[in-house]
């Protein structure tokens, strides 16, 4: 199994060896970063499976940090445990309300910051990004809104199932990036989902389908590779 990864952001450096020395006992791969610019750079350009967060940083903040993490497509779903002082009650709930998915307060018990952090790891793993997942999206005519699973083609209410409804979801959040068979897989299945046609094609077909002569398009084959979604789609050439 690949090692998973934690950015640790902390300025003090007693605090920082004592996680890193623990994480890295624990199986994790670990890097820090010692203020929060950095700690932002790190975590939009390299893959994290959680990051430890301090509230009390020079330059920048956590919270400053949490909400740029939160406002970049390339970290909004990236699980993050607020590391906060005692006496900071206000900052959690801050800190809460901007994104943050868990917190512990110093001086902290290392065995709870561990537990804390697989819990939030298994989280991430069956919710694979509830938090962006309830965020309405509208591209090309096609307006998809998850909290009452409701899709609109050009103003008209369609009718989807899960697994459609899921993968079309997904590729919208991700327009323009093409995505394998295999990748987009578990975004169909998903959680509680019990049985759905593991085939990919059969769903994109019914997704196409239901959008019609004039927005099928949008749905791009890129061949030998997989899917993608296109709002402006150079053609209808590339329909497979
Ligand atoms: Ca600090």
């Amino acid at each position: 199994m690949k090692r998973e990864r934690v950015l640790v952001i902390e300025d003090e450096s007693d605090i920082l060896e004592l996680l890193r020395f623990n994480l890295k006992k624990e199986g994790y791969e670990v890097d820090t970063a010692t203020d929060g610019e950095r700690g932002v750079d790190f975590a939009r350009t390299r893959a994290y499976d959680v990051v430890l967060l301090d509230l009390m940083l020079p330059g920048i903040d956590g919270l400053e940090v949490c909400r740029r993490l939160r406002s970049d497509p390339r970290s909004e779903t990236l699980p993050v445990i607020m590391v906060t002082s005692k006496g900071e009650e206000a900052d959690i709930l801050v800190g809460l309300g901007i994104g943050a998915d868990d917190y512990v307060t110093k001086p902290f018990s290392v065995k709870e910051l561990l537990a804390r952090i697989r819990v939030v790891l298994r989280r991430a793993r069956t919710q694979s990004g509830n938090r962006t997942d309830r965020r309405p999206v509208a591209r090309g005519g096609i307006e998809l809104d998850p909290v009452r699973h409701q899709v609109d083609v050009d103003g008209v209410p369609v009718l989807f199932t899960l697994a459609e409804f899921r993968l079309l979801h997904f590729l919208m959040r991700h327009e323009g990036r093409v995505f394998s068979r295999t990748e987009l897989l578990p975004h169909v299945v998903g959680d509680g989902v019990v049985v759905v046609d593991r085939n990919i094609d059969v769903h994109v077909r019914n997704v196409r389908k239901k959008l019609g002569d004039t927005r099928m398009h949008h749905v791009v084959t890129v061949r030998g590779v997989g899917y993608k979604f296109e709002s402006a789609p150079v053609g209808m050439s590339n329909l497979g």
